[in-house]
């Protein structure tokens, strides 16, 4: 044993399927601000308000009770992952395991990083069996992650009907591996 073997705890989801949640440009507008007093707020016309399509992706996840959601947004890094989890409605927060930042990550690093490395990241480090981002951050995301990844509209979030119908298709297809691989392992 040498000195960088300490034991590691297993991050959850390993073996699982696993949904990135993005917050801002995907549950709502992305024109969140910050105020010290007030915390976040939507800078946007009056009809977007905070988390306004949480329960639209609930319903979307609801035939996936399988599927376990890691959160990849500045919300779980500033506010910690359980406070921003609690902003969720139950039937997501139930789901969530977890965020792409941690508090032993070295956070200007963590910050640098493009969105799509900082979910490749987690990816590497927490294994699940197959995985699915959805984020209005388009820049740099791997090549290798694209299939897995559907970029929300920045003002509609995932209730652009396009966007709406990208994310069914590929949670059919991450739910399916799921049921699949019970099957295989003799699970109804
Ligand atoms: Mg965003």
């Amino acid at each position: 044993m040498n000195g960088l073997d300490f034991p590691r705890k297993i991050p959850k989801g390993a073996g699982q399927p696993v949904l990135y949640l993005d917050f801002d440009g995907v549950l709502h507008h992305e024109n969140v601000m910050w105020h010290h007093r007030k915390g976040p707020y939507l800078k946007a016309p009056p009809e977007y308000v905070l988390f306004q399509h949480s329960d639209l992706l609930a319903s979307m996840l609801q035939p996936y009770p399988e599927i376990k959601i890691v959160l990849s947004t500045s919300w779980a890094r500033v506010y910690g992952c359980d406070k921003a989890a609690k902003r969720l409605p139950a039937a997501l927060r139930a789901r969530v395991i977890g965020a792409t930042f941690h508090s032993q990550m070295y956070e200007p690093w963590f910050v640098d990083a493009p969105r799509g490395m900082q979910v490749w990241g987690d990816v590497v480090r927490r294994k699940p069996r197959d995985w699915l981002a959805l984020d209005d951050d388009y820049l740099h995301w791997p090549k290798w992650c694209l299939d897995k990844y559907v970029r929300t509209h920045e003002w509609a979030g995932i209730s652009e009907p396009s966007v709406r119908a990208e994310i069914e298709e590929k949670l059919a297809v991450l739910g399916c591996k799921q049921l699949g691989a019970d099957l295989s392992e003799g699970k109804k």
